[in-house]
């Protein structure tokens, strides 16, 4: 399929902001303005008039494709939340602590989505750093912290690489979400990407996705050095196993990970009824060529085709 057909199967997400009301509240907003609450297994909402819960994700509701939130008012005081179900994963893997004295870094955080999940999933408790190095979009970060009233997050302007993992502010972080610059080769509706990945030269696709993966490999082993870090959550947007399964790969090998005994988290322990867990060939053989394509065998594997496909997550065992 094209990007276009496949994006115009993805729901619309919204995902409902806990900080500010529950979920029953949110479900009674949309039944008051007009929508039917259904129990919808499809991927997708035949009826722009109704809408579901999502089934992996508490608090993510699913709307029609062609639905747009941008102007109602739940939006705009931050109540809701637009963020796709992929984008939705890594801070539930990371399952960050619910305590005062809990410590969560949330290493590139604009424009802030995961950051403000982050915040709710930890009820806006403890301290949550949030590091951003572009300054414009650290402003946009601000700006949706304030927006979705997260207390809890502490935000820095600053290159991730440069925080000291042994500066004693740090000592108490014990979970960590990365999910760095990439490809965005994953975002099924960016069509700017497929137009460009046709007409990239595969040699300089490769050097571009090599140096990406250098940086995304330096970010995982960065995040290894906090001393009491015990889980690291690594996500992309990005469809290539260079820059999904051979960072990992990498990181696992690294002096970092043998010296702290980081292991990749088994599937038991993340989420452990989505099936789909990139490609395993990528993680044992480096000379495996990436396979782009993807199956289509069932409706539960073809929403997982949707998101972003690989998330990992990586433990102190
Ligand atoms: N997690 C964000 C969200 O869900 O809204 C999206 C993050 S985006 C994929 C990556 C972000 O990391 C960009 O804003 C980029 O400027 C920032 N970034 C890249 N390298 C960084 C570094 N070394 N330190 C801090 N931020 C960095």
């Amino acid at each position: 399929q094209t990007g276009d057909s496949r994006a115009a199967l993805i729901p619309r997400y919204v995902r409902i902001n806990t900080t500010l009301w529950t979920i029953e509240e949110a479900i009674q907003y949309f039944i008051s303005k007009g929508f039917t609450l259904e129990n919808m297994l499809e991927i997708a909402s035949t009826s722009k008039h109704t809408f579901a819960k999502d089934k992996h994700i508490s608090a993510l509701f699913l709307f029609h494709p062609e639905l747009s939130f941008q102007d109602d008012d739940a939006y705009k005081n931050g109540k809701v939340i637009l963020q796709d179900k992929a984008s939705c994963f890594p801070a539930v893997v990371l399952n960050p602590p619910v305590s005062p004295s809990g410590a969560v870094i949330d290493a590139t955080s604009a424009p802030g989505n995961k950051t403000s999940h982050l915040s709710t999933l930890m009820c806006n408790t403890g301290t949550l750093f949030a590091f951003e190095r572009d300054r414009k979009r650290f402003s946009t970060l601000q700006a949706m912290l304030s927006k979705a009233r997260c207390k809890n997050v502490e935000p820095v302007n600053t290159d991730f690489l440069l925080v000291d993992p042994m500066d004693p502010k740090y000592s108490g972080v014990t979970h960590i979400l990365l999910d760095p610059s990439c490809s965005g080769s994953g975002i099924v509706n960016r069509l700017d990407y497929l137009v460009e990945s046709e007409q990239e030269a595969e040699s300089v696709q490769v050097e571009r996705l090599n140096k990406l993966a250098s940086f995304q490999l330096m970010m995982v082993k960065h995040s290894m050095k906090f001393p009491a870090v015990q889980r690291i959550v690594y996500s992309t947007c990005s469809v290539h196993a260079i820059e999904d399964e051979h960072v990992v790969r990498a990181a696992l090998k690294s002096d970092e990970a043998l010296s702290r005994h980081f292991e990749l988290a088994p599937q038991s322990q993340v989420l452990p009824q989505w099936k789909r867990r990139g490609y395993s060939n990528e993680m044992d053989d480096p000379h495996h060529a990436a396979s782009l394509e993807a199956s289509t065998a069932s409706t539960e594997e073809k929403e997982e085709e949707n998101c972003e496909r690989r998330r990992f997550c990586l433990m102190v065992l």
